[in-house]
């Protein structure tokens, strides 16, 4: 890491404020404050001027802020936010922006006295945060590595008779004996035509013979998260399974050929939309493409309909069409790409091709 990677966040983020008329920021939302300090604690609040930072933390936290944190630090006892408000007076700063996506109407309702001015931001830090710098790259590719190896770990006890609730657990369980943290979201096992919800949460419902089991998992490594979607069958597939894995498979592939810093999220989108239009499969692709991924397991940019972001080099993006048939089951394949100037690198090792098993 450079010496001092989180000044310089903060340095870049206190360029936009004189654009903004802000004299001041308070961060409230967590994976901001970590990015913008290195404070791995659940309770936090950062005030940023374009000269200073201070963060506002409980007692308990005071000896792991002093560790984490290169900026001042005050302890409150109590709510932090009045703790903000007095600072705030007591330095006569009159103007304060919040990540309004983030504050409720009750600390809105303590802190909005006369003379401070209120205004809501959105998505500020999180801009800076779209674009990873090289060694955050490194510690996606870290996640996104380790993730890969305890999928093939797991692998090993998927067979009849199994729970979808035992093999996400075994996944968790291989992802932790590897180093990491925990997973980054809750493990999805699908089995059959429950591989057909995009979301399904693991069932006590056993895999049977001839059945799709649909994986979606991603570890949380030092703070990075990644994320995978992979599909194996259970004895010898049908045509019908088959054909709809190879036109995810085909849509997966012209996705990641369009990623590219300079084009538009949702030109990447429609490369995967239109190779499943010519399967006619695109009615049952009902989600976006991708997402971004960092300290989050969802970031910007959004790879959808619509989305009007320009892919910048250094963006960690997942690619993940798939198509769902009612009653019948799903398929769905994800990996995390890094943006390049000239097209992307895909950093998940595993194989893509229908593993039976
Ligand atoms: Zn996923
Ligand atoms: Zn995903």
């Amino acid at each position: 890491m450079p010496e001092h990677p989180f000044a310089d966040r903060r340095r870049r983020l206190a360029e936009s404020f004189e654009r903004l008329k802000l004299p001041a920021l308070a961060v409230s939302h967590l994976p901001n404050v970590r990015y913008l300090t290195g404070f791995t604690g659940s309770n936090a609040l950062l005030l940023l001027t374009d000269r200073d930072a201070l963060l506002f933390t409980d007692p308990r936290y005071e000896l792991q802020a002093q560790d984490e944190v290169d900026c001042k630090v005050q302890i409150v006892r109590g709510p932090l936010w009045p703790a903000l408000g007095k600072v705030l007076a007591r330095r006569k700063i009159a103007g304060l922006g919040i990540e309004s996506e983030y504050v409720s109407y009750e600390i809105w309702r303590m802190i909005a006295k006369e003379p401070l001015r209120l205004k809501g931001v959105s998505g500020l830090v999180e801009a800076l945060r779209a674009v990873k710098s090289p060694e955050e790259i490194e510690s996606i590719r870290a996640s996104v590595i380790l993730n890969s190896k305890a999928y093939e770990r797991g692998l090993k006890v998927i067979k009849p008779g199994v729970r979808e609730r035992d093999i996400a657990a075994e996944l968790e369980y291989q992802m932790k004996r590897l180093g990491a943290e925990g997973p980054a979201f809750e493990t999805i096992v699908a089995a059959g035509p429950r591989s057909a919800l995009p979301h399904a949460r693991p069932t006590g419902q056993p895999v049977n013979a001839n059945q799709i089991v649909l994986v979606d998992m991603g570890a949380n490594l030092d703070g990075y998260a990644s994320d995978m979607t992979r599909v194996v069958h259970v004895g010898k597939p049908p045509r019908a399974t088959e054909r709809m894995y190879k036109a995810v498979l085909e849509a997966q592939l012209a996705a990641i050929d369009k990623v590219r810093g300079g084009v538009k999220a949702a030109d990447v989108d429609q490369a995967a939309r239109g190779t499943l239009k010519r399967w006619k499969l695109d009615h049952v692709f009902q989600h976006s493409t991708g997402h971004g991924l960092g300290l989050e397991i969802h970031e910007g940019p959004r790879i959808g309909k619509g989305a009007e972001t320009v892919l910048q080099p250094g963006m960690v993006v997942t690619i993940e069409p798939g198509a769902y048939v009612e009653d019948y089951g799903g398929v769905r394949i994800e990996d995390t790409v890094v943006v390049t100037a000239a097209g992307c690198e895909v950093l998940t090792p595993t194989r893509k091709e229908l593993l039976v098993l």
